[in-house]
């Protein structure tokens, strides 16, 4: 019979399982056992409404069968089994996300650091890390026929019919000859396999059973002297199957948490925090949530799933409950397991739960709370999950109209300009001098622009300090909040930024009468360009800023032109000048004297400060030749 050849992708991937030199072979165990716990999983949630399936929580089971003289080892379960669609479908390609990320990740690092193997689900290929071929037979439940898929590698497999009594599926893996640096056979020692079920397949909830060899007294010489020993054979089961959401807080250790995330949930680094509940009250329920500490490669696209698992007294009923997390936690990993939920609900019907709707109220809470501890406690854990999760955070705050505002507030880190680092909110409101009007922030592309620009000279001159905001959805959130700490947000390039003095703005009324010939030729000159021209009595060092007209800011402007160009959507310019600005000087002695090159003044001056806000020339070539022309 021909082979069927690989999908490219899966090809590739099972080459690497099959020259794997890496060390931890041993975890094929662990993914071969925990497909076949989800295959009685689903099973046994078909078993909940359909009374056909005959077979009740405790006769499920994943056995294990070492066969030493053939090299064979078997796992075999009783679960809802493959059609021989499924098993081409299944086996033929890399099907689950953990294996795809597996790949992706493999793709974007050093191809020579295997050891990150271990820390994926790397799904059913990693049996060939130890086996030169692979059989399955399976049966799908419902169904009457069974079928065998055989491979020995990446040249193609065979889909061929065969018998089997009951649902369910055996993988046969025929071990690789020994070698003087690994001992596959090792994987039919009793001991070697009771070890790694212990290690890594102990929370399986269904029993993993064994046909073990003990020693015992002989019956008939128990009362002799010398007690005469005997070996026989019992079934044994090898994982004690309590789940670790289930296990007491305190007797769980941080190691054991950590390898839990990892594995059910296919990161290679420790989450950033760990929340485990026991709730007993209205609702009673058990959770064991995640925070990680770094965004899966897709998390900011449509493709990543939010969503908890949902246990019902250990029953798998939903892999990806979304009611249970708010979007603004969308990050958030983890198992939510209730006596209270009924089984056999619906999708839909679980949305109107109101016993759900307390338990991802709650969860909400205990999330905030332990993002917040982390925040005050473990700093700069809390930086590296904010760099991670920090703009989904911003996002939720502005979501829904700022309804989650009071919730989120607290949790956002901003660059502090006079701090040089990240600080929350309250850490600004609580750096400010009293007389302080507004909580002050620039808007831009980087950290080192938004340094650079004129408006900054006054506040810096005052001690104020000044957040960045470099992410789109920053100028957002302002507007969502309004106000902090009793304070207005106001923008640096604000039209007031209420610094000026009484004096100060009267010094300004006294210069504009002098000023007024030359704003107003400049005006004329730009024209529709700029919507007014006027003195700043903010400016320190630099001739001239533009500031946007109320309304829209620069940053909002840039932000539509990305997302919306058609849309042509324009803040209103308004070019300020610094009266004590030597250019200034020089540019009122033009006007008086020599338009023509008071116009070429007034050019240079309005494209640099489009410049400094980082606004696009309308003609750079026109720009540069002006400057040049200045100079001979
Ligand atoms: P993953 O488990 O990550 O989806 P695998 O490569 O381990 O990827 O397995 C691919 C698919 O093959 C599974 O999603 C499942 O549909 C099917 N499969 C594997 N093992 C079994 C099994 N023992 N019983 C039923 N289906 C299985």
């Amino acid at each position: 019979m021909a082979k069927k050849q690989f999908k490219a992708e899966s090809k590739r991937l099972l080459d690497l399982m099959i020259n794997s030199i890496y060390t931890h072979q041993e975890i094929f165990l662990r993914e071969i056992i925990s497909n076949a716990s989800d295959a009685i999983d689903k099973l046994a949630y078909v078993s909940l409404t359909d009374q056909n399936v005959g077979l009740s929580r405790e006769d499920f089971a994943i056995r294990i069968t070492a066969d030493k003289e053939g090299r064979l080892l078997t796992v075999s379960d009783n679960g809802v089994g493959m059609s021989r669609q499924e098993m081409e479908d299944n086996l033929g390609t890399i099907a689950r996300s953990g294996s795809l990320q597996f790949k992706k990740d493999l793709d974007d690092r050093d191809k020579a650091d295997v050891d990150i193997i271990g820390q994926f689900g790397v799904g059913f290929y990693s049996a060939f890390m130890v086996a030169d071929a692979v059989t399955v037979i399976s049966k799908k439940y419902g169904s009457d026929e069974a079928w065998m898929w055989q491979s020995s590698g990446a040249d193609g497999y065979t889909v061929t019919a065969c018998e089997k009594e009951s649902a369910g599926t055996d993988v046969i893996m025929h071990l690789k000859p020994d070698t003087d640096d690994e001992k596959y056979s090792r994987f039919l020692e009793e001991h070697e396999l009771r070890m790694l079920i212990k290690k890594y397949s102990d929370y399986i909830r269904y029993p993993i059973k064994m046909d073990v060899t003990k020693t015992r007294v002989k019956e008939e010489t128990k009362d002799a002297e010398k007690p005469e020993y005997e070996t026989y054979t019992e079934n044994e089961t090898l994982n004690s199957m309590v789940p670790l959401w289930q296990r007491n807080k305190k007797d769980v250790t941080e190691e054991e948490y950590n390898q839990f995330y990892k594995e059910k949930f296919f990161d290679f680094e420790d989450p950033a925090a760990v929340i485990h509940l026991s709730v007993e009250g209205a609702v009673t329920y058990k959770a064991l949530l995640y925070v990680p500490a770094r965004a899966p490669y897709d998390f900011y696209t449509k493709e990543y799933k939010k969503g908890l698992q949902l246990y019902s007294s250990g029953v798998l009923i939903m892999e990806n409950c979304e009611d249970l997390l708010p979007e603004h936690f969308r990050f958030v990993k983890g198992v939510v397991d209730s006596q209270d939920l009924s089984l056999n609900i619906s999708r839909e019907m679980l949305q109107h739960d109101r016993q759900l709707k307390f338990i991802a109220a709650n969860l909400e809470k205990r999330i905030k709370t332990e993002l917040k501890k982390l925040l005050e406690n473990e700093r700069e854990k809390y930086e590296k999950f904010y760099g991670a999760f920090g703009r989904n955070l911003k996002y939720g705050l502005v979501a829904d109209y700022g309804a989650h505002k009071d919730l989120l507030a607290d949790l956002l880190l901003f660059w502090s300009s006079k701090e040089s680092k990240l600080v929350t909110l309250q850490e600004y409101a609580d750096g400010m001098p009293e007389e302080q009007k507004y909580v002050y922030y620039a808007a831009g592309e980087s950290r080192e622009r938004l340094a650079q620009l004129p408006q900054l000279d006054a506040l810096k001159e005052k001690g104020y300090d000044v957040l960045f905001f470099t992410e789109d959805v920053d100028e957002f959130i302002p507007q969502t909040l309004q106000k902090f700490a009793d304070k207005e947000f106001r923008s640096v390039t604000a039209d007031d930024l209420g610094l000026t003095t009484d004096e100060e703005k009267k010094a300004i009324e006294e210069k504009k009468e002098a000023a007024k010939p030359t704003l107003d030729f400049v005006k004329e000159t730009l024209g529709e360009r700029v919507k007014e021209v006027r003195l700043s009595p903010s400016l320190k060092n630099h001739p001239c800023c533009l500031t946007p007209e109320a309304g829209l800011s620069f940053e909002m402007e840039k932000y539509f032109q990305r997302m919306n160009p058609e849309m042509g959507l324009k803040a209103g310019r308004i070019l300020e000048f610094n009266p004590e600005h030597p250019a200034f000087a020089a540019l009122q002695v033009a006007v008086a004297q020599d338009p023509e090159k008071a116009k070429k003044y007034a050019e240079i001056l309005y494209s640099q400060a489009l410049l400094m806000a980082d606004l696009p020339l309308d003609n750079p070539t026109e720009y540069t030749d002006l400057v040049c022309s200045m100079l001979v």
